[in-house]
């Protein structure tokens, strides 16, 4: 069963690009893509201490939530696989088949999907909806939306002590915002995080940051903050010149950047740095998967 090898630490590479040299900027890229191919990135991280807690906890089964191509579900679904625990995931909203790759992944790694209807989804976090999940399926372990809580801020706060680098600045996209509450809260001294939204209207990010570092370490910081404006039409949408970015990436640096989050990230950061707002020094990017 447990046969899981993580790859870690994740590899850090330079990224030489005239678009940089022309600001002085160094930019480094944290390859958290790379610690596994079922559990990448940050989902690894966020993972690690759950999983930790399931087992000491003796659960048999994971319960989770997640949209249709949600990264989360999926890492739960391969997690469950790769650990031993059962794994539930529901679904936002109805069933649409056949299921979409990612849905379809959860499956063939064992996850039993259940759907829910948007207006109780929404309710996902109250007693009333909760209960009865926990009775029906006995008591699971319940990893919230996204995978964030304080456990997995608290595994997020294990990357930037990996990096063996003197830095400014350590940008992630935004999805829930439990990555970027554990990268800040282990920061040193002047250095910054910077998160990138990959939702429009992510303002209510920045107070769930704050929610989610005092739940972890019993304060929040005020080390970072978050770009709103880098979400290219919203989540899970792109526009055409996001595609264009990804391509030029990919020529230029042969690096697939996935566009629901990392892409929008590595966009957004690229025309700040055009615009100087980032002049000579040293930035780390997550490449969260
Ligand atoms: C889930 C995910 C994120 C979002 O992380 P949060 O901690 O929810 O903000 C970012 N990048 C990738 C690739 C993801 O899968």
């Amino acid at each position: 069963m447990n046969t899981f090898e993580p790859r870690l630490p994740s590899p850090l590479q330079e990224l030489r690009d005239e678009r940089l040299a022309e600001r002085g900027v160094r930019l480094w890229l944290k390859r958290e893509d790379l610690i596994h191919p079922d559990i990448p990135g940050n989902k690894y991280r966020k993972m690690k201490y759950n999983l930790d807690a399931a087992r000491t906890r003796n659960v048999k089964t994971l319960l989770t939530f997640g949209g249709a191509y949600s990264n989360h579900l999926r890492a739960t679904a391969a997690a469950g696989a790769i650990f031993g625990f059962d794994t539930v995931g529901i679904v936002r909203g109805e069933e649409h088949l056949p299921l979409n790759d990612s849905l379809q992944f959860c499956v063939d790694h064992g996850m039993l999907l259940q759907y829910m209807d948007r207006d109780m989804y929404r309710r996902k976090v109250e007693k009333a909806v909760l209960d009865p999940l926990r009775e029906r399926f006995c008591d699971p372990f319940v990893l919230p939306e996204g995978g964030s809580n304080d456990l997995a801020v608290a595994g997020c706060a294990e990357i930037v002590p990996e990096f063996d680098l003197d830095f400014d600045y350590v940008c992630c996209p935004v999805g829930t915002g439990g990555t970027l509450a554990g990268l800040a809260a282990s920061l040193c001294g002047k250095q910054r995080a910077i998160g990138f939204s990959a939702l429009k209207g992510g303002g209510f990010l920045n107070e769930d940051v704050i929610v989610l570092q005092r739940a972890a370490f019993g304060y929040a910081t005020d080390n970072w903050h978050i770009e709103l404006d880098y979400h290219f039409g919203g989540f899970a949408k792109r526009t055409a010149s996001l595609d264009e970015f990804i391509a030029t990436f990919w020529r230029r640096h042969g690096i697939v950047l996935d566009w629901v989050y990392v892409a929008k990230m590595v966009a957004g950061l690229f025309a700040m740095i055009e615009r100087g707002s980032f002049d000579d020094c040293t930035i780390v990017c997550l490449i969260t998967g």
